[in-house]
């Protein structure tokens, strides 16, 4: 019997729609057997989901998906199979999220001088106990009129030159790679295609990525093609790295894709979970 995996997914311990339980239930709904939870810079769903796992009969993985500057440009590294109790990975994560809430009132700050006021702590009514991200951004200012989608919303103030976005420095990569393997996790260069990188610097990031002890790329994911999972599979290969999937589900609306429509990873592969003990009879 093959199992569905899907590697990434949010929560709205960040900025997913749904709660940590209320996810592990749509995954378990929609056949998902092996989810990753993988909340922005924040571990703190994962007890919830992991409950939620074994009443839904599914299998847990604990993630997370850090924010990372690399030449300036901002990354997503995924952990997979990470200790959500490491102390050095809390203590790390903590104050990327006091640097993100600082971030967001520049945010806000810019756009009041677009003439949308108070966005801040709209975002952060939205968010509620949450971080507070772009989403949340882009939710208050569909829910007050000013845009009609998100996807405007991004593309008029909250992307590089627009009022609503704000140059930030997240961590290394090597200290976001460094993180996950000491806390017992494998590090995974999330939706890799969706960076505007270029070839030499793909191939630069994939060189770095891997001497820091990186483990895979995210090779099926909402944010590629399918030419672009044969471009990454081969990728994947050239760099002896190991293969991800995920839909990096964010709930209705604000997905790219619905949970457990994943493609299958191409067939030249190696993937993420080969030697995880539980799969290990069943993985091909
Ligand atoms: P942040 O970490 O606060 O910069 O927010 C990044 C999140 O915004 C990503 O994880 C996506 O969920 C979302 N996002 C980024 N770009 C877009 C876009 N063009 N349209 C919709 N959502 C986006
Ligand atoms: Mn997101
Ligand atoms: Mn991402
Ligand atoms: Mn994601």
């Amino acid at each position: 019997m093959s199992l569905i995996f899907d590697l990434h997914s949010h929560s709205n311990i960040s900025d997913g729609l749904l709660s940590p339980s209320e996810l592990v239930a749509h995954a378990a709904t929609h056949g998902v057997n092996v989810l990753a939870l993988t909340d922005h810079d924040d571990v703190s769903g994962l007890a919830l989901a992991g409950a939620a796992a074994i009443e839904h009969n599914i299998q847990l993985v604990n993630g997370v998906e850090i924010s990372v500057t690399w030449k300036k440009r901002t990354l997503h590294i995924v952990g997979l199979n990470i200790d959500p109790e490491n102390i050095a990975l809390k203590a790390a994560l903590a104050e990327v999220r006091v640097a993100r809430d600082l971030r967001a009132q520049q945010m806000g700050e810019g756009l009041a001088k677009a003439g949308i006021l108070n966005a801040y702590e709209g975002a952060k009514l939205i968010a509620k106990q949450s971080i507070i991200t772009r989403v949340h951004f882009a939710r208050f200012l569909v829910e007050e009129g000013y845009v009609k989608d998100t996807k405007t919303v991004f593309k008029k103030y909250l992307v590089r030159g627009k009022p609503g976005f704000v140059e930030h420095q997240w961590m290394s990569l090597e200290q976001a790679v460094n993180l996950i393997i000491d806390s017992g996790g494998m590090a995974v260069i999330a939706h890799p295609g969706r960076y505007d990188l270029g070839s030499v610097n793909m191939l630069e990031l994939l060189h770095e990525f891997r001497s820091y002890g990186g483990a895979a790329i995210e090779v099926v994911t909402s944010s590629h093609t399918p030419p672009q999972y044969q471009q990454f599979a081969k990728l994947a290969h050239q760099f002896s790295l190991k293969s991800s999937q995920g839909s990096d589900y964010h709930g209705q609306g604000i997905s790219f894709m619905e949970m457990g429509r994943l493609a299958d990873l191409p067939s030249n592969c190696v993937p993420v979970w080969q030697d995880w003990p539980q799969f290990q009879s069943i993985a091909h």
